[in-house]
Order: C-alpha cells, then sequence, then structure tokens
C-alpha cells in the first residue's frame, strides 16, 4: 500500500521505453519518490550533483511520462540532502498533524454488543486493509451512535502503522460539494487526482450523494479506482443501502459486495460504560446511582449521554457544589430538549437548493423551470411539516406570496408523494440530511 511507489514505478517503466539501462540506474537508482500531490511529484536523491543533473537533462522526461500516466500536467521538485528534512518540517506547520481528530481512537471507544461487529470489523481494516473480505467496510446505523468515531479511529490507527499511507477522509455533502464547485471552474481532473491515490478512503455520512447523479457518478469511479488498486474504503452511512431508493444500484452493488455492519444503540451497561468512560476523562467523579440514572434516561444517542456528562462536569467547575439527582434530572432534561433538532426554514431552502443543485435565491424567486418549481414545492412542504411556522409567515419566505399559493403547493406535494415513491423518497432523504445537518 504506497501509491506514490507505484506511480514513481510507472514512470520509471515509462522512462525504460525511452532512455538506457545505464542512464536510468546512473540517475535515477537511488531516487525516491517522496509524495505526489495537488499536481506535482517530489522527488528525493541524495546527491546534490545528481539532483541538478536530473533538474536539468530529464525534468520533460518525468513530466511527460506523468501526463502519459494521468493525462495532465505534473510540477516536479526535486530534493537533495537536507533539503527534504526542511521540506518535511515545512509541511508539518503547513498542515497540523492532519484533518482527523485525534481525539477518536479505539482505545476511547467502548464495546459492548451494540457495536461489537463494527468495531472488530474496524480492527481487521487497520491490521489488513484492503483485504476482499472487508473492502469496503460499510457501517450505518442512526446519529450519534459512534460511526464516525470508528471511522477516525480507522484512521488514526493507519496513520500510526504507516504514516506514509495517503489517508483521505471526506463527507458526504463535502464531497458533493467539491464535485459541484470543480464542476463549475473545471477543474474536474484536479478533482480525480486528488482523490484518485488514496491507500484509505474514508467516507463519512454518504447518504448525502444518494440522488445526485453526477456526484454518484464521481464517487463511483473514485470508489473503483481506489478499489483496484487494491486500497481499502470505508463508509459510513445513517442507514442500509437498501433503504436508499435513490442510490445508484451500481454503488449499491458495490457496497454489498464488501461487509456491511450496523450499530444499534448501546444496552443498559455499555450505556453505563460509557458514562464513566467519558466522565473519567473529564476527572468527574459519579456516584453508580448518577452513572445508573443517566443510563436509563439516555437510551439510543451517545452523543446526548456525552452532553450531559460536559455539561455535569461544567457545574460542578463552575459551582463547586456536589452534583445531586435532581441536578442530572435537571441537565437530561435540557439535553434532551435541546437534541430535538428543529430545522430553520432558511436551513430546509438550502439543504432543498443543495439537493437540486440549485441556488436557495432560485428556490425563493420567480423562476418556474420544473426542476426550481419542484424544489419550491418541497421546501414550502418540508418547513410546514418541520416547523411551526403559519401559511402566511412561509409565504413571507417565497417573495410574498399568499397563503392560498402556499397551500396549493403543499397540496402538490402530498399528491405527488401519493403517486411516486420517487418523490416520496426524495423528500425523506432531504429530511434525513437535514438531521445530520446538526453535527
Ligand atoms: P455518528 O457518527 O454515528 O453520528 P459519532 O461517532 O459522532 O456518531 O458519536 C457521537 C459521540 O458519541 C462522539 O463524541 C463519540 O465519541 C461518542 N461515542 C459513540 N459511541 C461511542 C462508544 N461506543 N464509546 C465511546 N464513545 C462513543
Ligand atoms: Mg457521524
Amino acid at each position: 500500500m504506497n501509491s506514490t511507489k507505484d506511480v514513481w514505478a510507472a514512470v520509471l517503466d515509462i522512462l525504460a521505453t525511452k532512455l538506457t539501462t545505464t542512464t536510468i540506474n546512473t540517475w535515477f537508482r537511488d531516487c525516491e519518490p517522496i509524495e505526489l500531490e495537488e499536481g506535482r511529484l517530489v522527488l528525493y536523491t541524495a546527491s546534490p550533483f545528481r539532483k541538478e543533473v536530473i533538474e536539468k537533462r530529464f525534468t520533460s522526461f518525468i513530466q511527460d511520462a506523468l501526463k502519459e500516466l494521468f493525462s495532465t500536467d505534473f510540477a516536479l521538485l526535486l530534493l537533495s540532502g537536507e533539503e527534504l528534512e526542511k521540506y518535511r518540517e515545512g509541511k508539518k506547520e503547513e498542515k497540523p498533524e492532519s484533518e482527523m481528530d485525534d481525539g477518536y481512537t479505539f482505545d476511547n471507544f467502548i464495546v459492548g454488543s451494540s457495536n461489537r461487529l463494527a468495531h472488530a470489523a474496524s480492527l481487521g481494516v487497520v491490521k489488513t486493509p484492503g483485504k476482499k473480505a472487508y473492502n469496503p467496510l460499510f457501517i450505518y446505523g442512526s446519529s450519534g451512535l459512534g460511526k464516525t468515531h470508528l471511522l477516525l479511529a480507522i484512521g488514526n490507527a493507519v496513520r500510526e502503522n504507516t504514516p506514509e499511507s495517503k489517508i483521505i477522509y471526506v463527507k458526504g455533502d463535502e464531497f458533493l460539494n467539491d464535485v459541484v464547485t470543480s464542476i463549475k471552474e473545471g477543474l474536474m481532473e484536479e478533482f480525480r487526482q486528488r482523490y484518485r491515490f488514496a491507500d484509505l478512503f474514508l467516507v463519512d455520512d454518504i447518504q448525502f450523494i444518494a440522488g445526485k447523479d453526477r456526484s454518484q457518478e464521481e464517487f463511483f469511479h473514485t470508489f473503483n479506482n481506489i478499489y483496484e488498486a487494491g486500497h481499502q474504503i470505508v463508509v459510513t452511512s445513517d442507514r442500509p443501502p437498501l433503504d436508499m431508493p435513490l442510490l445508484e444500484d451500481r454503488l449499491r452493488t458495490r457496497f454489498e459486495g464488501g461487509l456491511m455492519v450496523d450499530i444499534k444503540p448501546p444496552d443498559q451497561e455499555t450505556r453505563m460504560a460509557i458514562i464513566r468512560d467519558k466522565a473519567g476523562h473529564l476527572g468527574l467523579a459519579l456516584s453508580d446511582e448518577i452513572v445508573e440514572r443517566i443510563a436509563e434516561q439516555i437510551r439510543d444517542n451517545v452523543r446526548q449521554i456525552e452532553g450531559v456528562v460536559k455539561k455535569l462536569t461544567a457545574y460542578q467547575d463552575l459551582s463547586g457544589e456536589r452534583i445531586t439527582i435532581e441536578r442530572v434530572d435537571m441537565i437530561i432534561a435540557d439535553v434532551i430538549r435541546t437534541g430535538i433538532y428543529v430545522p430553520k426554514p432558511d436551513d430546509i431552502i438550502e439543504e432543498t437548493a443543495r439537493y437540486y443543485q440549485i441556488s436557495p435565491e432560485d428556490i425563493k424567486g420567480k423562476r418556474r423551470s420544473k426542476n426550481i418549481a419542484t424544489a419550491r414545492h418541497i421546501s414550502i412542504y418540508l418547513i410546514r411539516t418541520l416547523t411551526d411556522y403559519s401559511l402566511t409567515d412561509i409565504g413571507k419566505f417565497f417573495g410574498s406570496r399568499d397563503h392560498t399559493t402556499i397551500m396549493n403547493s403543499l397540496h402538490q406535494v402530498e399528491k405527488t408523494m401519493k403517486s411516486s415513491p420517487e418523490a416520496a423518497a426524495t423528500i425523506r432523504d432531504i429530511t434525513s440530511n437535514l438531521t445530520s445537518r446538526q453535527r
């Protein structure tokens, strides 16, 4: 698993068709590929003299070979002697360690019957990345049950085992936005380069790309490139592929071809272990009675459990008072209440716009092309069903339409949902995307 090395080997193969073996041996024998990224290949050779010769005589050969491989232009950076160390140090400063969160590891993931299989499969991936039986690994389950935690734990562990691996972590909605902007700016080639060399490709919340044709298409190609290179892919989702009617069949087949594991809400015992562990990390001592109380009250979301423990810590730090059961109940009530997410109309409009790949202004405006009109009806419907706004209020969001126009939109959506399962699925998807936006 070392794609920069693979690429360099391929470059040498091409050079071998143009230069003599002696030339290659003389100049490239100790050449070491350092990294390939953002349209640049970085090479290291110990001797400054060799570096100079390569630069003068062979730059164009190497660039041509890269172009042959990737149909795009690459820059070349040669380092020799101490330059490599300086380069690496510079990189470190430029990119603070990694985009991944170091806080998520296997050490602080509590295992119980609800997540045992997902945990074991994740460890399997770390042990032998790319192994057919786990590739791709597809982890699904409701929000707040530890999917992202496991995904990042895999990334952190692989980075520790093999620091040279190229690890890409991307959220489904970021991938989507990346596709959209890359198309707009004519940078699709760069887009593909960015993803195709991953040794480990971590995709969080894939449900965001279901139904978006162009993004699914790009994802499919990215997936295939990485998969065919024998590199590991791990995907998370808030539901199994079967429950994503808008997911392309070929992607569904890919996902089902690997290992699918679900995470369920933890049982009482596991919840208690999680509470103790989180409290321990925060330096908070909790009585058994309190631990049990929290575990009984919050059953299906570890994020909320964590929220309670954090609030209790803050309370204790600020007030210095002993934590009572009554205080615990108040804090739980607080967390559960704020845990029910009510999206704002603007969020709904924004999410619907993104789903249809148009702008929020299109939705609020007057244009009536089919796509825009459908998106407008759906946002109206979602605002009506997910928030407390009145018809008149909703009308105001949409360029002061009156309440009968809003009524008409609602009827239209309800009618379509009855007759078209696909439309109903679209609305479910947008709703679920909205809920996932909490975090
Ligand atoms: P998801 O991605 O499934 O919505 P996350 O991975 O973001 O959920 O988890 C939510 C929070 O709960 C995180 O802070 C995570 O560390 C914590 N958490 C979830 N499951 C566990 C677990 N089994 N052990 C310890 N912490 C957990
Ligand atoms: Mg998550």
